[in-house]
């Protein structure tokens, strides 16, 4: 196990490509780091790059307390596991998972007892004479991760491992790596275009986009206090409701208005916004902090609304309302008893102690 850090470092594809653009990461020991982000926006080029599969044009990366710029990757001490898992068809479980093992002359007892230790752990020990071919999608996962502990590294590198899995293995394997994690103690550098894979493992999550860190802080507060309307909008399902009007003065007290609604802001906005006073901005409110009125005790007129109610989408355990306020489309996420008649027009309250606002132009958050 080991601490990695990543500074100002930068990465220029041949062509002119900046897939990765200044850089910073402080990544401790035993931490579990999710890098996440839309196709494209530099996350995988960045842990190739502390994996040492890919150069790097300027900045540093330590590894402990060693800087490996110049270390190739069979020299530092990490294993990284790949979405297509990686294995070799020609060789069995056993002899994929200690290949590694035996290109390092491990002697034979230690390899066959660190095999052993990894597929129970795993749960693989039945397919230890298999071919990758004989195996299901997930059992060739587990074989991926099967080699990477035997070797016992530093840190995992992991480049979205479950993308090639169906919905609900992904979800059986996410929780798996989570124990895994939880057992093995170590350093941990996952890469996932998915949301929800970075909120439920990452104790910290990196949000990328157009090869720039976005935000660094821990799953909650990415989602309770994103640093801008990117973020805001990445992390979350469904994604934020974002609008966009102005913020007005009324007797004394300042309110968003969208166009066909004005909502009050509550005191503690007052101070940051009132520079906003008639300007242009972006209000945000997540899906679950909208309420159908009929299951609202106490709610003012000012922070209730009228919208109609476009569908109506029963999951079980929640409904989704799809409302249109005659400007803007939004969504509400609302209790399993919550029934409103479609194509109506409904009350709706906003729990505005929950909203956002940012920055018309720069995007950043205001508050
Ligand atoms: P992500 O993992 O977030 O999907 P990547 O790190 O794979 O993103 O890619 C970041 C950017 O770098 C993209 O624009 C991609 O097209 C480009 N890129 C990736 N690999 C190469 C390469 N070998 N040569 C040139 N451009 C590349």
């Amino acid at each position: 196990m080991a601490q990695i850090s990543v500074r100002d470092v930068t990465k220029i594809y041949k062509g002119g490509v900046k897939a990765v653009d200044n850089v910073n990461l402080g990544i401790e020991n035993k931490e579990f780091m999710v890098l996440v982000g839309p196709s494209g926006c530099g996350k995988s080029t960045t842990l190739r790059m502390i994996a040492g599969l890919e150069e790097i044009s300027s900045g540093k990366i330590w590894i402990g307390n060693r800087l490996v710029n110049d270390v190739p990757a069979k020299d530092r001490d990490i294993a990284m596991v790949f979405q297509n898992y990686a294995l070799y068809p020609h060789m069995s479980v056993f002899e994929n998972m200690s290949f590694g093992l035996r290109l390092r002359k491990y002697p034979k007892h230690e390899i066959v007892r660190r095999v052993q230790e990894a597929t129970e752990i795993l749960g693989i020990k039945h397919l230890l004479e298999r071919r990758p071919r004989q195996l299901s999608g997930g059992e060739r996962q587990r074989v991926a991760l099967g080699r990477a502990i035997v070797r016992k590294p530093q840190a995992f590198l992991f480049d979205e491992p479950l993308s090639n899995l169906d919905a609900k293995l992904r979800v059986q394997m996410r929780t798996e790596i989570h124990k895994l994690r939880l057992r093995l103690q170590t350093t941990f550098v996952y890469v996932t275009h998915d949301q929800t894979e970075a909120m439920t493992l990452g104790d910290k999550i990196v949000v990328m986009k157009d090869g720039k860190v976005q935000q660094c802080a821990d799953p909650m507060t990415i989602y309770d206090k994103p640093a801008n309307k990117f973020v805001a909008s990445f992390i979350g399902s469904p994604p934020i409701n974002l609008m966009q009007g102005r913020i007005i003065k009324k007797e004394r007290k300042l309110y968003f208005d969208e166009g066909k609604f004005q909502v009050k802001l509550v005191e503690d906005m007052h101070r940051v916004l009132a520079a906003h006073e008639g300007k242009e901005i972006i209000f945000g409110i997540r899906a679950e902090d909208i309420y159908d009125k009929l299951f609202v005790s106490e709610a003012s007129t000012e922070n209730t609304i009228r919208a109609a109610c476009e569908v109506v989408e029963p999951l079980g355990s929640e409904v989704y309302l799809y409302l249109n306020s005659g400007k803007n489309m939004f969504i509400a996420r609302v209790g399993a008893h919550n029934r409103p008649e479609v194509n109506r027009d409904m009350d709706l309250v906003l729990d505005m102690s929950k909203v956002h606002f940012f920055d018309r132009e720069t995007e950043k958050t205001i508050v």
